[in-house]
């Protein structure tokens, strides 16, 4: 630190100390709010394992492995291949120069910045296509996609455009905070930033998914009132249920709750609108758990508190200046304000680093919503009590979407935001023993 001056390295002190107190704070809430045991109460004859045989027949587990092993090549290919490509430019001089030729025409520092964000995000959206194509030609040769080429590249072309918006604002924000203060920038970002993660996921059924799918209110008629009639059971305030046009993309199965507040809203997609209506009205009643213990809006308030915590750490790896050179940028600012953390070249490290840091909280976010999601499952059964249909829900989810039925611990870790189908099934007989309901029977004989 020889060399830093004193007011630098008190703020970077500060920075620390913010940070972890975060982090400190997010770390206890998860642990005192997460529901590690989601069905309380000993099970009689003991707890139940999980196996996949006992549900899926032997073509159908087949199915799931041949599934599994070609889609795992490209998924981890693609990871390996982003994360390379935003840590060689962020933590080389490669990440600037490139800034620097694409932004050269651009004379004032917002369209330079703004620019940057959308060079990078483009080029880092480049390097993973070839993999997302790989994938996707899998999905296809499974039946999962039922987009043409064309239809996938448009999805691809607005998702890229939306990053492109995103990136710049929330870049535009932090560089204009760096360079006007310097030392103290973090403490108003890491507030923005809460705001704006609280912001966007209540603003997210609005703003968001309707750019990826239309909704419609499920119609009037049985499975309507059915399924408004056990949210009012349930003591959860739902107007509407909303189907999503999911069918237009894939053949898989799924629903969600999104938003929170006012913006709050079940969603269906259409493909899991010819399930026989016992079966939808199992998944709405898991989605129902997940609205009536505000799942979404303290996945946020965390969410929030968790990014807070970065953007105090980010003040600590952008000042440092061994990263700024490794990044090809001189520590300390020129006259012309060149150099230094506030200079539009670093973005390419920010982005770096804010890759990495979302990286590694991916496991840890995985094994909260998997604990989460089981809370839910055990909602459905206290609120259907109906554990035979749950399981014939799962074993049509499990085999509709080709679900991994044996995920390995580096899957769990990486992909797994859901317990997989059989964990599911035997958390519904576990339920039925505590409960002295009948046993599902094995649907595999
Ligand atoms: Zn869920």
């Amino acid at each position: 630190m020889s060399g830093v001056p004193t007011a630098d390295r008190r703020s970077r002190l500060a920075a620390a100390v913010g940070a972890a107190v975060l982090f400190a704070t997010v770390g206890a809430i998860l642990a005192a709010t997460t529901p590690w045991n989601p069905l309380p109460g000993s099970v009689p004859g003991g707890p139940v394992s999980p196996d996949p045989s006992l549900d899926f027949s032997a073509a159908e587990i087949a199915r799931s492995r041949a599934f599994d092993s070609a889609i795992n090549p490209p998924a981890y290919a693609g990871l390996v291949a982003g994360l390379v490509a935003v840590l060689v430019l962020g933590l080389t001089p490669l990440g600037a120069r490139l800034i620097r030729w694409t932004t050269a025409p651009a004379r004032r520092r917002v369209p330079r910045i703004a620019l940057a964000a959308v060079v990078l995000t483009t080029v880092l959206r480049l390097a993973g296509l070839p993999f997302d194509i790989w994938s996707e030609s899998v999905l296809r040769r499974y039946g999962l996609s039922t987009q043409t080429w064309p239809e996938w590249l448009v999805d691809q072309l607005k998702s890229l455009a939306l990053s492109w918006v995103i990136y710049s604002l929330v870049l535009l924000l932090l560089y204009g905070l760096l360079r006007r203060f310097p030392r103290y920038w973090w403490t108003g970002a890491a507030a923005g930033a809460f705001v704006l993660v609280v912001g966007i996921s209540f603003l997210y059924p609005l703003a968001i998914e309707p750019v990826f799918n239309k909704f419609h209110s499920l119609p009037a008629g049985k499975l309507r009132t059915d399924l408004l009639a056990m949210a009012e059971r349930d003591g959860v305030p739902v107007e509407d249920v909303l189907v999503a046009d999911a069918s237009r993309r894939t053949t898989a199965l799924n629903a969600y709750v999104s938003g929170f507040g006012s913006t709050r809203r079940i969603v269906v997609y259409d493909t899991l609108l010819k399930s026989p209506p016992a079966r939808i009205e199992s998944i709405v009643a898991h989605e129902l758990g997940h609205a009536k213990n505000d799942d979404v809006l303290h996945g946020t308030l965390i969410g929030g508190l968790g990014v807070a915590a970065a953007v105090c750490l980010l003040h600590l790896l952008v000042t440092s200046p061994r990263l700024l050179r490794r990044a090809g940028i001189e520590p300390a600012p020129d006259d012309q304000g060149a150099g230094g953390p506030a200079d539009p070249r670093s973005i390419a490290l920010v982005l770096a680093l804010v890759t990495a840091a979302t990286q590694l909280g991916t496991p840890v976010q995985n094994l909260i919503s998997r604990r989460i999601e089981a809370r839910a499952d055990a909602h459905a059964l206290d609120l259907t009590r109906d554990p035979s249909t749950f399981v014939s829900m799962q074993h049509e989810l499990s085999g509709r979407n080709i679900s991994d039925l044996r995920p390995d611990a580096l899957e769990r870790l990486l992909w797994m935001s859901h317990p997989a189908g059989p964990e599911r099934i035997a958390m519904a007989r576990e339920w039925a023993r505590i409960h002295r309901v009948k046993e599902p029977p094995p649907l595999n004989r």
